[in-house]
């Protein structure tokens, strides 16, 4: 199979690139690992809402506040792009071409809510799910777009590399390029997808930590392919951390969202009594890192499992229109939100590093881009400002694609022949291994390379992943390819990533918190 663009990931980032290439006249081939792609990306778990432009808002204003909760290290050029370019796109692209239907006020214009470290109400919003109605929408737009052949249940295993998967022996003498990707399929096949340029939208890897709002399919793909490919990962260490997921025995770490504290909930402890106003003079709406850091604190200091968020002061009935899926989830579980505070632990939530690009998606590898949260574009510098990543996406995800429009001549498509047919292995893998160390690969992460980091239990979780990497890659070449390996091998690469960048960078800023 050919085509101009092949897309790995079909999240905000995704789906925005190939609707902006299909545009453009590009014939764009794009994947997604998921059976349904609507239900289960990092885009459509997204709550809070999306950055747009604020009631007497600026894109100065914007960047600086991206700026700042960056802690100024952001790429002034890349904050100056999403500040001017991303509103546009979420008119054109979201409001405009998709209809998402975001909430309105009773005069029929956006509502807007406000955030923590926002200087204004800029945030718009689709109740409290606005991830999954952006995401139906988009996939709805691809769907129906001729120029898009969209294939779900899929895995990207490896990217396709001159040199190391073509067939002439010579070709380790060009520079390298990326051709495309080997892909399984439903089939339990992998066949080679080649193509001019390979877009990288694989998303988060939050699946590394023990506790994550990510869901399962978070697990680094994307880095783990372009670290292998020879691209540059940057920024791996800034790992946000969301103070607040649902912390019950049976429930996964369902995210409690930020704009709860935008709309006055409160940090207390299991007394009852706040505590946030001691870390920070911006309390409940002090940066994540701060709020994650002091939850852990308290529950260090106090020995419990978990410190409480509280709302039960509002109207209850408020609070039910205000957060429906949260009430009903926390419900499910025996809590009510309307009358008792909610149990809450930090959770690893959003990748601020990743692969290396430029304005337009471009990694160091020819023919090779990466957008979303699998990318580090440089907005986010040591820390994410809320809401911003749905916003980079498709920011990115228009650049890329508009990169490729112009300059698709100068790669021209490689004749399929070329490339080395996948040679299949047929050893079944136990799950039990893999369950196991995945278990291994969580806790080291969360124990070791967690909320705060130090050289000792960094040096033991480098030692701990290295002997594991080893175990998996031996078995991996043996083993039938199914999309469990695939995603073990991947996890421990990133996992080993991340732990790397925070062992080298010895500076508490931002998202990483180096104790000693
Ligand atoms: C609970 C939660 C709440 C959030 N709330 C907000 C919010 O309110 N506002 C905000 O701006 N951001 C929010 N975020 C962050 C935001 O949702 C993500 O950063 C953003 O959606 C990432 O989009 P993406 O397209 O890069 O990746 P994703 O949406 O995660 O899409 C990745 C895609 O890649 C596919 N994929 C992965 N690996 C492979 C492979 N090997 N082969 C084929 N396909 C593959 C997946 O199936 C998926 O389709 C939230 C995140 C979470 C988890």
């Amino acid at each position: 199979m050919t085509s101009d663009l092949l897309i790995i990931g079909a999240g905000a980032a995704g789906c925005a690139a190939a609707l902006r290439a299909a545009d453009l006249g590009l014939n764009v081939t794009l994947l997604s690992s998921l059976r349904d792609p609507a239900d289960g990306s990092n885009t459509s778990w997204a709550q809070g809402g999306i950055i747009y432009r604020g009631i007497d808002d600026s894109p100065e204003s914007l960047a600086s506040d991206i700026s700042t909760a960056g802690a100024n290290i952001c790429r002034d050029e890349a904050v100056h792009l999403i500040s001017t370019r991303g509103p546009e796109i979420v008119r054109d692209l979201l409001i405009e071409r998709c209809k998402v239907p975001f909430d309105e006020t009773p005069d029929g214009s956006l509502h807007f809510t406000e955030e923590a470290a926002h200087a204004c109400p800029r945030i718009i919003h689709v109740e409290d799910a606005t991830g999954r109605a952006i995401a139906e929408h988009l996939i709805r737009e691809v769907r129906t777009n001729k120029q898009i052949t969209f294939l779900e249940n899929v895995t990207a295993v490896d990217l396709i590399m001159r040199g190391l998967h073509t067939k002439n022996p010579k070709d380790v003498y060009n520079r390298p390029r990326c051709l495309g990707a080997y892909v399984l399929g439903s089939g339990e096949k992998v066949d080679p997808i080649v193509a001019r340029e390979t877009i990288l939208a694989t998303g988060g890897l939050g699946q590394i930590f023990l506790h994550t709002t990510n869901p399962r399919g978070a697990r680094g793909d994307g880095v783990a392919m372009a670290y292998r490919a020879g691209a540059r990962v940057v920024n791996l260490e800034y790992v946000q951390f969301h103070p607040t997921s649902l912390y019950h025995r049976t429930a996964p770490r369902f995210l409690l969202s930020e704009s709860m504290r935008g709309e006055g909930a409160i940090l207390v402890d299991g007394a009852g009594r706040p505590f946030m106003k001691k870390y920070h003079p911006l309390a409940e709406l002090a940066p994540r890192d701060v709020v994650a850091r002091a939850i852990h604190e308290e529950m260090m200091a106090s020995n419990e499992p978990c410190m409480y968020l509280d709302i039960s002061h509002k109207p209850a009935d408020w609070v039910r229109t205000r957060f429906p899926t949260i009430h009903k989830t926390c419900l499910r579980y025996g809590i009510d939100i309307t009358a008792q505070p909610i149990p809450v632990v930090p959770a690893a939530h959003y990748s601020c590093g990743g692969v290396a690009v430029d304005m337009h998606g471009r990694t160091n590898v020819t023919g090779l881009r990466a957008i979303g949260e699998a990318s580090c574009t440089g907005v986010h510098g040591a820390n994410r400002l809320a809401s911003t990543s749905l916003l980079e996406a498709i920011t990115w995800g228009f650049q890329a694609a508009e990169g490729i429009a112009n300059d698709v001549e100068e790669h021209p498509i490689v004749d399929q022949s070329e490339v080395k047919t996948w040679e299949l292995e047929s050893e079944e893998v136990d799950p039990a291994l893999i369950h196991q160390d995945w278990l291994t690969i969580k806790l080291t992460m969360w124990n070791y390379v967690g909320l705060e980091r130090t050289s000792r239990r960094l040096n033991r979780a480098l030692k701990i992943l290295r002997d594991l990497q080893f175990e998996v890659e031996s078995f991996y070449r043996l083993a039938k390819v199914t999309d469990p390996v695939v995603g073990l091998r991947n996890g421990i690469q990133t996992a080993l990533a991340v732990t790397h960048a925070a062992y080298r960078n010895r500076e508490s800023r931002g998202a990483h918190y180096r104790k000693e």
